[in-house]
């Protein structure tokens, strides 16, 4: 029978006047959690989120991998409930890194559960190995190549997390699992510390300070003495032997364990070595890699790696990673650039479908009014024809045949070419008899056609035709006249 003990340690940092990271060590569950959001409201997150995943996991409980998946879950969805209701809270969130040690049939296994950009780490006889995949921008670009490892340390997007507990109403979980062993310990610990001092150092305090507490202590400190530029949590746990109370020696191989069998082991939980197999662009024959959808996985691809390059305690330690590894981050991630795309895609044929719905004029008679329309006439889906401007003539001012005319529609490419067309018409006594009266009148007053820029005598019997039969649409419409969205 294997116990646990343990150290944790949760500090503000240099720079940070508040520490939005929350810890947790006590039996059966250890956790940090690093919180994000305004003012108090990563505080809330990652203490609300540790708070459920507590009271659903509580003291006494036997947790099994499925019970403390349904823990992250519930924090998840109380960190979202609260970020939705509370505006105060609103966009907060937080990274939820987790330890419980698993007893059934199957044996004792420890597990880790992941969400975010803290981190578990494992520390054995060969060496220290960091357990979790982070999900952040730059673990994305490291593994698709674009950048190194050394060089995510220092990249300015280093903050951005691809996923948090909080922000969705449901969460992919990551988790891992391995025997547990007495002798290994455990590492879980927020970004803080991880931008702050390398693996190496890490592994150096954690194989020098025996006790867990100490190992915790001495970690904070460490990242202090570097200026600490964010929250730093850490919670160490040891796999004892139940009951145990002395000090833990440096852990060994375990007894019975090969060493090219610990060495796969380790290669199993290398963040790199659970990477899809690039099989499934190298199997096939070159130039067919090309057609693979890169959005679309082919299901050879999984998340672990092929059986035949692994020991068989290596296959063991990855066999139940669920489907929410690596694998599956990546295609979300791509899913959502996918979508993204999509959606400009459907946003720009909406706007094209408005432009085009707006595109035409036409005059016709409303309310007995001379009015232009912006528009097509039996509107275009949603977009709806709009009364842009009425002219100063009322219809019962005009010849009986223009007023026929009108009860239809004219259409036009433009605006302008719409107003050249009006005042034509205002002044052409076939269309409006009062002119022909007034002219002959010779002194009638013309104020209702004080608009008309040409001479009205010469020019309006151009745009009118003289027939009654003429189609609707005057014949001199500048064909060139290019269609514009009207303001
Ligand atoms: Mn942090």
């Amino acid at each position: 029978m294997a116990g646990l003990r343990w150290g944790a340690t949760s500090d503000t940092g240099r720079v940070r006047a508040v520490n939005q990271d929350s810890v947790l060590a006590e039996l059966p569950l250890f956790a940090v959690a690093d919180g994000m959001g305004g003012h108090a409201a990563g505080e809330v997150a990652s203490q609300l989120a540790l708070g459920i995943a507590r009271q659903h996991l509580g003291p006494g409980s036997q947790p099994s991998l499925d019970v403390l998946v349904d823990a992250v879950a519930m924090a998840n969805r109380a960190v979202f409930e609260q970020a939705r209701v509370r505006a105060e809270l609103r966009g907060m969130g937080t990274t939820f890194c987790a330890l419980a040690l698993l007893r059934d049939d199957a044996g004792e296994r420890v597990v880790v559960a992941n969400v975010g950009d803290s981190r578990g780490y494992v520390l054995r006889g060969d060496g220290l190995h960091q357990v979790t995949r982070d999900h952040s921008y730059v673990e994305d670009l490291v593994e698709a190549g674009e950048i190194t490892p050394l060089e995510a340390l220092s990249h300015p997007q280093r903050h951005i997390v691809t996923r948090a507990l909080g922000v969705e109403p449901n969460v992919l979980v990551d988790t891992w699992e391995r025997p547990a062993l007495i002798g290994e310990r455990y590492l879980l610990c927020s970004d803080g510390l991880t931008n702050e001092l390398r693996d190496p150092e890490i592994e150096e305090v954690l194989r020098t300070q025996q006790d867990p507490q100490d190992a915790a202590d001495r970690l904070v400190h460490l990242a202090n003495e570097r200026g600490s530029r964010d929250n730093v949590s850490v919670v160490v746990v040891d796999v004892v032997a139940e009951g145990f109370t002395g000090r833990i020696e440096v852990p060994a191989p375990p007894e019975g364990m090969q060493v090219d069998e610990l060495r796969a082991m380790a290669q199993a939980m290398l963040p790199g070595a659970a990477l899809p197999p690039p099989a499934w662009t190298d199997a096939s024959a070159p130039g067919v890699t090309t057609l693979v959808d890169d959005d679309e996985p082919p299901p050879a691809a999984s998340a672990t790696p092929p059986p035949a390059a692994q020991a068989p305690a290596a296959r063991r330690a990855t066999r139940r990673r669920r489907a929410s590894g690596p694998t599956k981050a990546r295609t979300i991630v791509r899913n959502v650039a996918f979508l993204a795309v999509l959606v400009g895609i459907v946003v720009f044929a909406l706007l094209s479908v408005q432009a085009y719905g707006r595109a035409g004029w036409y005059v016709t008679t409303r309310e007995g009014q001379i009015t232009l329309f912006q528009g097509r006439a039996d509107g275009l889906l949603w977009v709806k024809p709009k009364a842009v401007s009425r002219f100063p003539l009322t219809t019962s001012e005009l010849s009986a045949d223009w007023q026929t005319r009108l009860a239809g529609r004219i259409d036009f490419t433009s605006r302008p070419a719409a107003e050249r067309w009006y005042q034509l018409l205002a002044a052409n006594p076939d269309a409006v008899p009062r002119l022909a009266v007034t002219t002959t009148t010779s002194t009638a007053p013309t104020t209702t056609t004080t608009t008309t820029p040409g001479a009205p005598t010469t020019s309006p019997t151009i745009a009118l035709p003289t027939t009654a039969a003429a189609s609707p649409t005057l014949p001199n419409l500048p064909a060139d006249e290019p269609s514009t969205i009207a303001p």
